[in-house]
Order: structure tokens, then C-alpha cells, then sequence
């Protein structure tokens, strides 16, 4: 077994590798930095030379051309917005910013009322076209886009690919607790992870075996800020304007893809379970659903997820 680790996206990365008893020779450990890199270098919002940034920058409504591995996220985004009436929204930087999770800064206290309605002010992903022929996108010029609810689940993709691209068929990937497995450990066993309830929290652990298979996690103790006893996550119901509030510890989602796996566990924490349940259902999304209650914690696992975790 091969084990590397770095770091991206203010997080960390780790990739095992069941290789073959010849060992490995490529220097992979620095091909999949460059992989994650380009992705930085395209998508983040926190630098301001990304391809991201100078999108955002635009205040016109002008096509822009697009790198093909933005262009892909974007649409996926957009694929997610729309499936979820919203709720999962690419375009809420600034809200996220106001509320203190982006790069202007945190903050111990919420908003002014008519601050959060100005940056709710905008179409958010509805102000954004996209031309896929042409590998270009536009918005009306007030959009400002944040791909921190799916980017990491597409570097895991991008990971894999590459690897895939090297020959390598045996792995796992990481990034930041986002998970993508493919073919076997060196003991034949598929690469078998637990997902652990969110702290505090006693639940049964599930065992899911990643098979060609990606998990990603979203959860209100990732990231929140406490203000006179009032707890605000950094996921944002753009409907309010305000961090949700609807009671979920974590949303675990499984899908081939990472990045659609990360897009669905945002959408579906924003929506809450009597919604998100109803979306997971629809779509036959496999998601496991975590809910603090007064009595407890509620776990709920959709059809989907049934099959799977047999
Ligand atoms: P995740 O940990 O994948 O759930 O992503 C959370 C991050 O996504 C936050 O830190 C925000 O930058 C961004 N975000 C917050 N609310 C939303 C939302 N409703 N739709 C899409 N991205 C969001
Ligand atoms: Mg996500």
C-alpha cells in the first residue's frame, strides 16, 4: 500500500494506493498536487487571480470563456440549483461572504437585517448562462459564485481520474472528508469506511464499502460561529438569507461522482428532512440524514441509501 497527503482548498488530502507488487514508479504524489492545484487555480473564490474571480469581476453581461473543468462544475451547479428549486445556489458568495465564511473575514455577530437583504439582492444562479458548445458562461453582472459546496468533491474526481489516466485502478481518495473508492485493497476486501455520526451525537455506525463509489458529508459542526446561544452554520438558506436553521447535525450523500455526492449534501442539509427526504426520494439520491430533535437525534436513510448499506 502507497499512502500520500497535502494539502488544498485550506484543507488536507490523502490518497492509498493498492499498487501492484512492482510498486509505483511515476511521481504521483506530485501529479495529484497539480491536479488539485489547477482546480484551485480555477475555482477558488479565495484567490483573486483565479479564473473564478475574474468571472465574478465582470460587471457586465458579456459570454466569457471557460476552462473546461470550471465549465463542468458550473454546470453541474446549475444542474443541482435548479433540481433543488434553489436551494443549492453556486451564486451566494456574497451571503456567504456577509455572514463571515468567505474570505472578507469571520464574524462573531450576525448581519444588519438590510445588509443581508442586499446581497440576497441579486438572482443568484438564475442571473447565469451557460453555452456548452461554446465552453462559455455569462450572468447579468451581479452574480458572485462559490463553488465551496461541490469543489472539494471535484478535486476527489479529478484525483481519480488522474490516476486512472496513470494506470492506477486501486485506490482512495480524499479531500478534506470527502471520499471517492475504486477496485480493490491489497487484500481483496473493497476499500470499507465508516461514516460516523457527527460528535456528540450516538448513533449505530454505518459501513459502506466504496466501490467505484464516492461519499461526501455536510455537517453544522464543520464550520459555525455561536452568538448569545444561537448557533449559525455555514450553510445558507439563500430563501432567508439566514445560515439554515433546520436542525441537521449532518447529511451524508453516496454517488459515483464526488462532486454531485458534495453538491446533493449541501442541497439537502439547506433543505432540511422533511424536504431534503422528499428530493433524496425523488431523485433516488442515496443520502443519510441527520437530525438533532429534543428527544434525540434521528437518523433517516433514504431508499436509495437502504439498497446500499444492505
Ligand atoms: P459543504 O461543506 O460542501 O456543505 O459546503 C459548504 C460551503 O458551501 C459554505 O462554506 C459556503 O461557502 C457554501 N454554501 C453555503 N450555503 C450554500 C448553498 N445554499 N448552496 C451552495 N453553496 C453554499
Ligand atoms: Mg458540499
Amino acid at each position: 500500500m502507497f499512502a500520500y497527503h497535502g494539502e488544498t482548498m485550506g484543507t488536507t488530502w490523502s490518497v492509498r494506493i493498492a499498487a501492484p507488487s512492482g510498486g509505483i514508479s511515476q511521481p504521483i504524489g506530485a501529479g495529484i498536487q497539480s491536479a488539485l492545484d489547477r482546480v484551485v487555480t480555477q475555482m477558488s473564490h479565495w484567490d483573486q487571480a483565479s479564473d473564478l474571480c475574474r468571472f465574478n469581476r465582470v460587471r457586465s453581461d458579456a459570454w466569457q470563456s471557460l476552462p473546461i473543468e470550471f465549465f463542468t462544475v458550473l454546470e453541474a451547479a446549475l444542474a443541482v440549483a435548479h433540481e433543488s428549486e434553489g436551494a443549492f445556489d453556486p451564486a451566494l458568495g456574497a451571503l456567504v461572504d456577509l455572514w463571515g465564511f468567505g474570505p472578507a473575514g469571520t464574524r462573531a455577530a450576525p448581519p444588519a437585517p438590510d445588509a443581508i437583504a442586499q446581497a440576497r439582492d441579486g438572482l443568484g444562479w438564475r442571473a447565469i448562462a451557460i453555452d456548452r458548445r461554446g465552453l462559455r458562461a455569462r450572468h447579468d453582472g451581479s452574480a458572485t459564485l462559490d463553488f465551496s459546496g461541490i469543489a472539494k468533491g471535484f478535486g476527489v474526481d479529478q484525483v481519480a481520474d488522474y490516476l486512472i489516466g496513470q494506470g492506477i485502478l486501486h485506490f482512495l481518495v480524499e479531500v478534506g472528508g470527502e471520499l471517492r473508492g475504486c477496485g480493490l485493497k491489497p487484500d481483496g476486501q473493497p476499500w470499507w469506511v465508516d461514516l460516523e455520526a457527527p460528535p456528540g451525537i450516538t448513533l449505530p455506525v454505518n459501513r459502506v464499502a466504496l466501490h467505484q463509489l464516492s461519499v461526501a458529508t455536510s455537517g453544522d459542526y464543520r464550520r459555525h460561529f455561536e452568538h448569545e446561544g444561537a448557533r449559525y452554520a455555514h450553510s445558507i438558506d439563500p430563501r432567508t438569507g439566514w445560515p439554515v436553521n433546520a436542525g441537521m447535525a449532518s447529511v451524508t450523500v453516496l454517488h459515483p461522482s464526488c462532486m454531485m455526492a458534495d453538491a446533493y449534501a449541501t442541497a439537502l442539509t439547506v433543505l432540511g428532512l422533511d424536504q431534503g427526504c422528499a428530493l433524496a426520494e425523488r431523485l433516488d439520491i442515496a443520502a443519510i440524514l441527520v437530525a438533532r430533535g429534543d428527544k434525540g437525534a434521528r437518523e433517516w436513510l433514504s431508499p436509495a441509501a437502504m439498497r446500499m448499506l444492505d
